[in-house]
Order: structure tokens, then C-alpha cells, then sequence
């Protein structure tokens, strides 16, 4: 064996097992004698798949000390402050800042990320172009799904639509999207239509910001799941945000749902960013803004949360940490009991990873690839209690990093 884990507690199983890996797959669990080349004595902590974020904007992220603040706390005021920024973005600009985030999350656990670049006609392809430079740059950390997401919409930003498929035609992995930023509402329909128009082209999956709007006629999401099912692309269709489903009627909601659940469309939620960056025109109560998580997994779909931003026009903080993420989204989300808090952590493994269509070489199981946190906690609830250290990080078989804080009560 290449690499041994003992004495680890692996998320969801009873008592203690050894991991064996060999290569970059894990090939033996159990109790394993012998010596291999590098051993990790886990001593009961726990261990867990790599997290994965499905939503992040690496290409916005830590550009926050550097703009205005965001007075009005609102999505618009967010899109309007970057402009000027996003005009002067470069590519190494780009690869340093996101580098940085990338690093961060590796340490945090992560092993797998699909992040946005922003497409439209002030930044050009820009956000893209250094996203896949950082994806090239950071192969061996971290592997980068690459979104051409057109923040500023398709119909309203003439010639985005030609840049969207420059941007797929450069080597970005899906088609984004951001219908309910067309105006009217009744444009979100065409650019929906257009983004399938894209994917169909490139044979690519299609991941949107959906309805990110606290507005109940906002609602592009039904649309979307029909779309989806007429063009046979169950499965391959990602919605991120749909903060407006939590605005609708309860009956409408329940269809939407059920048609989201036919259309097999796996859904984001950003409460991170959300519970910040909606409501901000209610006066008390104020809504939390995010989606209707619970209704959703009761469905049976298939849900997970993002990181979305870190330090940017749109979200103030925000350290590229699962654990974190996944403690704020139990906060917004109410998921508090003991299987709801189990499904919590499984948001940021599984789910992801079925979102990303990465399911079949993810997990801990003989065959699978090697992409492992060694969590110094007792369980997956305590992890997401304390956030404590990830002791070892393990990437395609191989320690990509090590954390040990040190505390001292005198
Ligand atoms: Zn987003």
C-alpha cells in the first residue's frame, strides 16, 4: 500500500477501520496489516469524502477591501459596484486572487469546486480566461468545473450571447445562466431558451442562477424544469439560489417542486450570501431569503449548499470553509435534528458530488478515488459544532495538507 489510514471513524459507519490506498484509489477498507510507504494514525477521528462546493464566484472573490461597500445590502447595488472593477480585471489578477481562496480550501477540506466566471460585455471573457488558467495552475489542489455565467443577462447585454459561446468554445465545462435579471420577467423565458440553444451546441450540462430574487413573480424555475424535461436533459440541469420559491404561494411552490423533482434538477442553495443579500427591502419580519430547503429534500431532490463568495461586492466574509458554510445553511435552514444535521453534512459530500456528476469515482469505497478529510471531530454533527481542525487532506491518494492549531488555557 501506498498510503494506510488507521483507527478511522468514517462518516456513517460504526467502529474503526483502516483505509488502504494505493495509486490514487482507495484499495482496501478494513483491517489492514503490513506497512505501507506513509501511514496516518486517524485515532478514531473522523473521516469523510472531500468536501465539495458546488457554487463559488472565484473570480469576484477577495476583491472586497477594494471596492465601495455595498450600502443597500441588495443583489443590484452588488452587480453595479463590481463594473468598474470586473473592466480592469487581468488574468494574473485573477490567478492570484482565486489562488489564494483555492489553497484556503484545499486546507479546509475541499477537493472539488464548480465556480462561475462571469460573461457580458464589460469584462469580456477576462473571468473566464483566468478561471481556466487557475484551473490549469491549481490541477494538483483542487479540480475546477468552470460555469460561463452571464451575470449581467443575455438579452439585455447584447453580444453576450456570441461571448457565451467563445467562452465554451475557450473550454469552459457548462453553460450558466441568469434569467430573472432580463427585463421584463418575460425575457427570462428566451434566455433560457438561449442557454439550452448553448449547451445543445457543446454538448454541456447547464448550471443557472435561478430566481435569486426575494419577488414571488419571479419565476423562471417552472420554466425551467419543463425546459429541461423537453430537451432531455434530466440530471444535467443545475438551479443555484431559487430564493424565490420560498416567496410563492404554498400551492404554487408544491408544483414547482414536483417539477422540479421530475425534471431531476439538482438545486443549490446559498444561504451564506442570501441570508445577507435578500430582505433587504422587507421591513420586519425580515425573510431569510433562501430557498425552500426542506420541502425540497422532502421531495427527494437532490440538494446542496455553496460558499458562493468570499469578500466580494456581495458578501462581506467568508473563509472557503464547508464546515462553516454548512453551519450557517443549518442555521438559515432549520435543519437541526439529528438525521436533518446527518443530511447537513451530506449536503457538502454526496449531494455535491452527484450534482457534479463526479458520484461514481466519490465516496469511501474500494475503487473510488482517494480524495479523503481526517476531521479531528467525534461525529459529523461536532464537525459542524466546532469546526475544528482537518488534520490531514488527501487528494488523489496523496497528504495535500496538514492542520494541527494550537490552544493553550493557562
Ligand atoms: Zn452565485
Amino acid at each position: 500500500m501506498d498510503l494506510i489510514i488507521r483507527n478511522a471513524h468514517i462518516v456513517g459507519e460504526r467502529g474503526l477501520k483502516d483505509i488502504g490506498v494505493e495509486g490514487s484509489k482507495i484499495a482496501k477498507i478494513g483491517k489492514i496489516a503490513g506497512k505501507a510507504h506513509n501511514a496516518i494514525d486517524a485515532k478514531g477521528m473522523l473521516v469523510s469524502p472531500a468536501f465539495i462546493d458546488p457554487h463559488i464566484h472565484l473570480d469576484k472573490c477577495m476583491i472586497g477591501d477594494a471596492i465601495r461597500p455595498n450600502v443597500s445590502g441588495t443583489l443590484q447595488e452588488a452587480i453595479e459596484i463590481i463594473w468598474d472593477t470586473k473592466r480592469k480585471y487581468t488574468v494574473a489578477d485573477i490567478v492570484k486572487r482565486a489562488g489564494g481562496v483555492i489553497k484556503l480550501a484545499a486546507m479546509n477540506g475541499t477537493t472539488r469546486m464548480r465556480t462561475h466566471a462571469d460573461v457580458d460585455t464589460i469584462g469580456g471573457l477576462t473571468p473566464v480566461k483566468g478561471l481556466l488558467a487557475v484551473k490549469k495552475k491549481f490541477k494538483n489542489i483542487m479540480d475546477i468545473q468552470v460555469v460561463a455565467f452571464p451575470q449581467e443577462g443575455i438579452l439585455r447585454d447584447p453580444g453576450t450571447e456570441e461571448l457565451m459561446r467563445k467562452a465554451m468554445e475557450l473550454g469552459a465545462d457548462l453553460v450558466g445562466g441568469m434569467p430573472h435579471h432580463e427585463r421584463p420577467y418575460s425575457e427570462a423565458r428566451p434566455h433560457i431558451d438561449i442557454c439550452f440553444k448553448i449547451a445543445k451546441e457543446f454538448g454541456a450540462d447547464i448550471d443557472m442562477h435561478v430566481d435569486e430574487t426575494d419577488d414571488p413573480a419571479s419565476r423562471s424555475l417552472k420554466y425551467l424544469a419543463e425546459k429541461t424535461v423537453k430537451e432531455g436533459y434530466q440530471g444535467r440541469v443545475t438551479a443555484g439560489h431559487t430564493c424565490a420559491l420560498a416567496a410563492y404561494p404554498d400551492d404554487y411552490a408544491r408544483e414547482v417542486i414536483r417539477k422540479v423533482k421530475l425534471a431531476n434538477i439538482n438545486m443549490i442553495t446559498n444561504p451564506v450570501t442570501n441570508l445577507v443579500i435578500q430582505g433587504r427591502e422587507d421591513k420586519q419580519p425580515i425573510r431569510r431569503g433562501i430557498t425552500r430547503v426542506k420541502e425540497l429534500l422532502a421531495a427527494g431532490v437532490n440538494v446542496s449548499f455553496g460558499q458562493d463568495c468570499v469578500n466580494d461586492a456581495f458578501y462581506p466574509f467568508g473563509k472557503a470553509d464547508m464546515l462553516e458554510v454548512a453551519n450557517i445553511s443549518a442555521h438559515a435552514a432549520q435543519l437541526s435534528m439529528p438525521d436533518e444535521i446527518e443530511t447537513v453534512f451530506k449536503m457538502m459530500t454526496e449531494n455535491a458530488a452527484r450534482t457534479l456528476r463526479v458520484l461514481d469515482d466519490y465516496g469511501i469505497a474500494v475503487g473510488k478515488r482517494a480524495d479523503l478529510v481526517i476531521i479531528d471531530a467525534a461525529s459529523p454533527k461536532d464537525a459542524i459544532r466546532r469546526q475544528p481542525d482537518r488534520r490531514y487532506v488527501i487528494k488523489g491518494g496523496k497528504i495535500l495538507a496538514e492542520s494541527q492549531s494550537l490552544r493553550k488555557l493557562r
